[in-house]
């Protein structure tokens, strides 16, 4: 008898018409849950591309005595997307076999405590990294690791927390390098370090970074990290670089620093956020800039002020959102005692279903501001400055790539 650890695949549903473009995720959580059972099976249904048929058919030849379905990814918001498909799937199971399933949507076990990755366990040659990330890279190759879980900080649009049920924890550095070398045995090198902040001023920071540099893997490996506007300086970029973090994302949310100060812990101006970025070029990191729309101060000229802001800081990547309305988040909590119409479904969370429901702000509507962030997205990967700057930094053929990008017509 053995346990089957399911992630399901709901990728069709989430991201529509761009779901090539976006990454296929490995299931970290899924394989440390898997782990603590000895005899137990991970089917990976995003990975495997199956459907629900292709599920019941797999468990065919398990002998089972019970599934579990993990509805989450990498990502804690994944979790609120996944559930209903996590739901289905049981519904789906419960009918074929007379097996108990149940459905896990928070990780309610310690990940830093349960030693290295059981990759062996992953159809690894499966995952595949984001468009940007395989930028300039000979191939997709994808894997994750992880150096901590939770956020020393409180932002009140996140639920990390609640996710995590736990407060900021490290793990091991010597798991981490661990880890990758396993990745980089299988011919694995874009990497995503899924720690909600991994560049950050932080001795086990510092423990993977020189691990990592001090066995040459920061020549091979391409890392994508989190990372904030005020947890970095030049050193601490240049030693992520020499450990082969050749991509950061940075939180820079708005170009209104009144409505960033209202939203983020930890405050900081236009000025520094240049600052930053420069320093972080300098230090031959590409960035991805994230950007949201749709705070409740937000009106059409402060969301201006932030596209504007995202143009001149022209960052090699740059992802602009509706504001997302998680359960869990003080936002959400807000948002309710406003008597806001908040997305329920899955897809009414999901920014690129045709279903999604951008939530309004005190002067404009949902459907406005989603719009605006469309307009956004097209006119910073159309214009002429970033592309050159891309031309420049990765070639002309990754430019023909961003512009096969902006000729998807999103519903
Ligand atoms: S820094 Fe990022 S992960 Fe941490 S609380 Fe803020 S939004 Fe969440």
């Amino acid at each position: 008898m053995s346990k089957v650890f399911v992630k399901p695949n709901d990728k069709k549903r989430q991201y529509s018409r761009v779901q090539h473009l976006s990454a296929i995720e490995t299931p970290v959580w899924l394989a440390l849950m898997a782990k603590a059972y000895g005899n137990s099976v991970i089917v990976d249904m995003e990975a495997e591309n199956l459907n629900e048929m292709g599920l019941l058919l797999r468990m065919k030849d398990i002998t089972v005595d019970e599934v579990v379905l993990l509805a989450t990814g990498s990502h804690p918001s994944a979790h609120i997307q996944q559930s209903e498909a996590a739901d289905r799937l049981r519904k789906a199971v419960e009918a074929v076999y007379d097996v108990p399933v149940r459905v896990e949507n928070r990780l309610l076990f310690d990940p830093t405590q349960m030693g290295t990755i059981p990759y062996d366990r992953l159809p690894l040659a499966r995952y595949r990294a984001h468009n940007w990330h395989a930028w300039g890279r000979k191939d997709y190759s994808y894997g994750a690791t992880f150096s901590s879980i939770s956020c020393p900080f409180k932002c009140d649009f996140c639920c990390v927390k609640d996710f995590y049920h736990s407060d900021y924890r490290r793990r091991d550095p010597r798991l981490v390098l661990e880890d990758i070398r396993t990745l980089v045995a299988n011919g694995i090198t874009n990497i995503k370090m899924m720690d909600e902040l991994f560049a950050l001023e932080h001795k086990d920071t510092h423990a993977v970074c020189e691990l990592l540099a001090a066995e040459g893997l920061g020549e091979v490996i391409n890392i994508w990290a989190y990372a904030r506007i005020d947890t970095v300086n030049k050193e601490l970029l240049e030693m992520l670089r020499r450990a082969g973090v050749r991509w950061l994302a940075y939180g820079i949310e708005s170009g209104n620093e009144a409505i960033r100060a209202g939203a983020m812990k930890g405050r900081f101006t236009n000025d520094h956020v240049r600052s930053v970025i420069k320093m972080t070029k300098d230090a031959d990191i590409s960035i991805v800039g994230n950007y949201m729309f749709g705070f409740w101060d937000d009106t059409p000229a402060t969301m201006r002020e932030t596209l504007d802001l995202a143009k001149s800081l022209n960052c090699e990547y740059s992802n602009f959102y509706c504001m997302s309305v998680y359960p869990g988040s003080k936002l959400y909590d807000d948002m309710k005692a406003r008597g806001v119409d908040l997305p329920l479904t899955s897809e009414e969370f999901a920014q690129m279903s045709p279903h999604f429901k951008p939530v309004p702000t005190k002067a404009v509507s949902g459907r406005e501001v989603m719009a605006f962030r469309d307009q956004a997205f097209n006119e910073y990967f159309r214009d002429p400055g970033y592309l050159a700057m891309m031309v420049s930094r990765f070639g002309r053929q990754v430019a023909g790539e961003i512009e096969r990008m902006t000729s998807i017509e999103i519903r």
